[in-house]
């Protein structure tokens, strides 16, 4: 299938085209007729499937035919969790319509001046893409006729639901006019998401793209099973050693430890900054452009504040703490492997990660297998309740560095810790031995092991 062949306006199709795309992707192909054909669909499609263009091509294909309408509203709505996934989809908006005349995409997000926005939303607005909470201060005072709105997008309505907004996307879209196309977008459809669903959209058709398992099969996942927060660090600064890592982003699950996380490795002379919640959102786009510009190579993050990263040259995850929700683990692996790349995930996790791993496990449909970098293998054996890891005297499988490429495929690494002193104050990629460990890790905000035994 191409894109030509699925009716779209041809100003849209020689932009997907000058975008590189050279025939949709699964989603694209099964959602686009269906919205070509005004219905209402509600998908599941995970972050990295192409989505974003599934709902924005059909909906700019609206846009190519006037409205009949006379007002200065917007005719698509696009609501987002969180601010970058709204920057994305809006970049993706200009980029899909730049062909066509004159679409103004303007966005509405927390954290940004009112003037600003009162300004944009006096003029004409074609799409607006927005995070909930905003949105409703614009909509209650008065800025906002959404008299010609035809389509309706809930990207991400999982993440929504989760983060509190979905009475908040109920009261925009009570605010909409019923005869709206509705679209709903999220990773699972469940139980909750079919009632958010049943009360938004009209007889939807359901969308289901390849199964997470299928999904993920061009991210390479590894798992080390760790002791404590030292050995973490140590694994790490291993880790961050490999010559192959383009771009990486390491996901701590505490805002409190992505800045001490982030902090320490600057201070270790990696280019590194955390992104997270508490940032402002001129901070959180400077965080961004730096990465996507390559003068940041480490973004150490927390969930929300990463949902949506799209950069090619992201090649590494790294996930030093496990997310508490299997679908955040799915998320934060799909920001490496993007557009058709590969990627790796690692994951560190130890005794205490046991339920966390196995509901993972369940929601991807992957049996972890456990790495070990030679020279860094954890001192106690995992307690995962395997009857392989029951064994007396079984350790972690150390065959996956024998069968598999480790990480650097550096046999030693810590020769490579030792060759790169320069700059080092804090000793935090020095080897582990007993003399360096007090005066390695004691004025380390990093390295107090309490913390690890207690996750946020
Ligand atoms: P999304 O799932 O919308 O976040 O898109 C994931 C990535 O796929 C983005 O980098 C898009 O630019 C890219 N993409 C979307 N559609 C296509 C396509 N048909 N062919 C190749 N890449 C695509």
């Amino acid at each position: 299938m191409s894109f030509e062949n699925l009716n779209l306006h041809p100003a849209i199709v020689k932009a997907v085209l000058a975008a590189g795309y050279t025939s949709p992707t699964p989603i694209q192909q099964q959602a686009i007729p269906e919205l070509i054909a005004g219905h209402d669909i509600m998908a599941s499609a995970q972050t990295g499937t192409g989505k974003t263009a599934a709902f924005m091509l059909p909906a700019l294909h609206r846009l190519a035919t006037p409205s009949t309408v006379r007002s200065r509203g917007p005719r698509i709505l696009v609501l987002t969790p969180t601010r970058e996934l709204a920057l994305q989809v809006s970049d993706a908006t200009s980029k899909y319509g730049k062909f066509l005349p004159r679409i103004n995409v303007v966005s509405i997000l927390g954290g940004m001046p009112y003037p600003l926005q009162n300004k944009l939303l006096s003029q004409t607005v074609d799409v607006l893409v927005a995070t909930p909470g905003r949105l409703i201060d614009h909509i209650e005072r008065g800025r906002i006729d959404f008299s010609r709105l035809e389509m309706l997008v809930l990207d991400e309505a999982d993440r929504m639901l989760d983060m509190g907004f979905i009475q908040d996307v109920e009261h925009i879209a009570s605010k909409t006019p019923a005869e709206r196309q509705t679209l709903l977008f999220s990773a699972t459809l469940d139980g909750a998401i079919e009632k958010i669903a049943a009360r938004l959209l009209k007889t939807p058709k359901r969308i289901q793209v390849a199964t997470q398992h299928a999904r993920l099969d061009h991210i390479e996942q590894r798992m080390h099973y760790v002791d404590d927060l030292m050995h973490k660090n140590r694994l790490l600064d291993h880790l961050l050693r490999d010559a192959t890592i383009k771009q990486a982003i390491v996901f701590t699950a505490t805002k409190r430890d992505a800045d001490s996380l982030a902090d320490n490795l600057s201070s270790q002379g990696h280019k590194a900054a955390a992104m997270h919640g508490d940032m402002t959102q001129r901070e959180r786009t400077r965080t961004l452009t730096g990465l996507r510009q390559g003068r940041l190579k480490i973004l150490v993050a927390t969930d929300v504040a990463a949902r949506g990263i799209d950069i090619a040259d992201i090649t590494h995850v790294i996930n030093f703490d496990l997310p508490k929700f299997a679908e955040d683990y799915v998320h934060r692996i799909g920001r490496t492997g993007r557009a058709g790349a590969s990627g790796i995930a690692v994951s560190f996790a130890s005794g205490k990660d046991a339920a966390h791993l196995k509901k993972i496990e369940r929601f991807t449909g992957n049996r972890f297998e456990f790495h070990v970098i030679p020279g860094m293998e954890p001192r106690t054996k995992p307690r995962f309740g395997r009857s392989d890891d029951n064994k007396p005297g079984r350790r972690p499988s150390s065959t996956a560095h024998k069968t598999r490429r480790s990480w650097s495929d550096n046999p030693n690494p810590r020769s490579s810790s030792q060759e790169n002193k320069g700059g080092r104050e804090t000793g935090f990629g020095q080897p582990f031995n007993r003399e360096n460990r007090k005066r390695s890790f004691s004025n380390n905000k990093f390295g107090n092991t309490d913390r690890f035994a207690r996750p946020e």
